[in-house]
């Protein structure tokens, strides 16, 4: 019953109020004693811990000398004689420590920290001892723990599923000297073990700082974070790639992009909006770059004067994003780093924007043949990104005006060559990672825009609706959020940066 009556509360733990050990009532919950206060001002059954943890990350030589508490993960564990060396990890931290046969530890303690499996739980109290030596192989490389006591506060079963450090092996070392590496089913498969490593907490370090940095720049800039339905009566871009759910008596779509909703509230005036949110694609795409599910950051504005606006806010917005990767997040970019290699980022200010037939051009220069119209190939949209890296020194650039013929139904024809569009990707290391356009914000072209692609008009009438009582001339583009990190990152595989990803094959965990 104890351990429901457990506080944790920092309110607490911060109080500064110490108790007489032996007068105060007291209850233990794994090993830590708690003592019981009156007059707390913690709303939780008033309480003390007898420790106070301390953060590996913080184990540096001004913490010498001291007897302090940890709590971490068993990470590596060698017996030798009477003592036992211990690699304690904390997320990314990880520090050596030592239990050896002495004054403070018994043998039977050694044998006891011995035998506890990696990967469990533990409390420890150990002296925090500067070392001659720095240890190469810890992220905290001048200190080590010396052991006095040890609890386990979370057991892990005795045969992990895969082993951490053979996930971090460096890409194509393990196949070269014999030692095991991990495919990538496997550990998706265990997902939770993979996302331990040092490698996964970098990535997904990054994939935050990159909806940080995406959310805070178009907030500085005026935009409105809003939120769009998942569950939508029409596809909001045409085409079979759409799933259909039971929905009551009838059936719904999970929709494919914020599209037709985020136009809406332009619309509705809200000038400069954008969301962070799941999108579902039903294509039965085995490739490096489809998921079934991912998050889109879409980005939706009026414009005065020219849709160029549109892209100037977009490009923008990415290079303020990779500038704060840059400044921000070096050791998570450098951790992966070390697994994956990759050469850093380049991007240019202000970025590269290209038209599509300079694109097409510099192709059939390279020997592609391809006709006016026809939309980009991945390979050609590679081989392309390869030509644009060696002639203008950048990771990223923007293809303008694309042919209107591969554009949705409510992409705006160029008013000076109908055969072209007011439209524009954008390209990171040579693979898309937005797609965009100015929009059609006339009912009647929007009407036969739609019809032209077959679009059931009944389905789209209350989209089709909202530009009848006047809509500004607006834009926007859809950024797919894993691409962008695996591409900054020089990654090869989507999944890698999705924490549970959704593929035509996989479902779980
Ligand atoms: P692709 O040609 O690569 O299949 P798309 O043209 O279907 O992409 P859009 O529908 O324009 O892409 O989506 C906008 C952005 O969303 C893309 O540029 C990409 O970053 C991301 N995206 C699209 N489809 C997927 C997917 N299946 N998995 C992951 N990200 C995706």
């Amino acid at each position: 019953m104890a351990e429901n009556k457990v506080c944790f509360s920092p309110a607490c733990l911060s109080s500064g109020m110490r108790n007489d050990r032996d007068s105060q009532p007291a209850f233990h919950v794994g090993g830590i004693r708690f003592s019981q206060m009156g007059g707390s001002q913690c709303s939780f059954p008033p309480c003390e811990p007898d420790r106070v943890l301390v953060r590996v990350q913080k184990l540096t030589p001004e913490k010498a000398d001291q007897l302090i508490w940890v709590r971490a993960r068993i990470h590596t564990s060698r017996a030798k004689g009477k003592q036992c060396f211990l690699v304690l990890r904390q997320q990314q931290f990880n520090v050596q420590a030592l239990v050896a046969v002495g004054e403070r530890a018994s043998k039977q303690m050694v044998k006891f920290a011995a035998n506890i499996n990696k990967e469990s739980i533990v409390d420890v109290e150990a002296m925090v001892r500067r070392v001659e030596q720095k240890i190469e192989s810890c992220s905290q490389q001048d200190v080590e723990l010396h052991i006095e006591r040890i609890f386990v506060i979370s057991q892990a079963e005795p045969r992990l599923p895969l082993q951490l450090e053979d996930c971090v092996r460096p890409e194509g070392e393990g196949d070269e000297d014999g030692r095991a590496t991990v495919n990538q089913d496997t550990r998706l498969d265990n997902r939770v073990i993979d996302l331990r490593t040092t490698t996964s907490h970098a990535i997904f370090r990054l994939q935050s700082g990159v909806c940080q940095l995406f959310r805070d720049t178009l907030t500085n800039k005026g935009f409105v974070e809003i939120q769009t339905p998942k569950i939508i009566s029409a596809a909001s871009e045409g085409g079979a790639n759409v799933f259909t759910v039971s929905y009551f008596k009838t059936s719904a779509y999970l929709a494919q992009s914020p599209q037709l909703y985020k136009q809406m509230c332009i619309c509705a005036d809200f000038d400069k909006v954008f969301c962070v949110g799941p999108v579902f694609r039903a294509e039965d795409s085995n490739t490096h770059r489809h998921l079934t599910e991912f998050v889109g950051l879409d980005i939706e504005l009026a414009f005065n004067y020219h849709y160029h606006e549109v892209i100037e806010s977009i490009t923008d917005t990415m290079v303020q994003i990779f500038k704060g990767l840059r400044d921000k997040f070096q050791t998570e970019i450098q951790t992966v780093g070390k697994q994956y290699s990759s050469e850093p980022f380049k991007f240019l200010e202000p970025t590269l924007r290209l038209e599509y037939t300079e694109g097409v051009a510099m192709l059939r220069e390279a020997g592609v043949d391809m006709g006016d119209e026809e939309d980009l190939s991945t390979p050609n949209e590679k081989l392309l990104g390869r030509l644009v890296k060696e002639k203008y020194d950048t990771d990223f650039y923007v293809l303008d005006k694309y042919p209107l013929a591969v554009r949705p139904f409510y992409t705006m024809p160029d008013p000076n060559d109908k055969k072209y569009s007011n439209s524009y990707d954008m390209f990171m290391r040579g693979e898309e990672i937005l797609s965009g356009a100015q929009r059609i914000h006339d009912a009647q072209l929007l009407t036969e825009r739609a019809i032209h692609h077959n679009i059931d008009l009944e389905k789209i009438k209350s989209y089709i609706d909202s530009f009848r009582y006047g809509a500004p001339p607006h834009g926007g583009g859809g950024i797919g959020l894993e691409r962008v990190c695996m591409l900054y990152l020089g990654l090869h595989n989507v999944r890698q940066v999705s924490m549970f990803p959704r593929d035509p094959k996989r479902l779980t965990p």
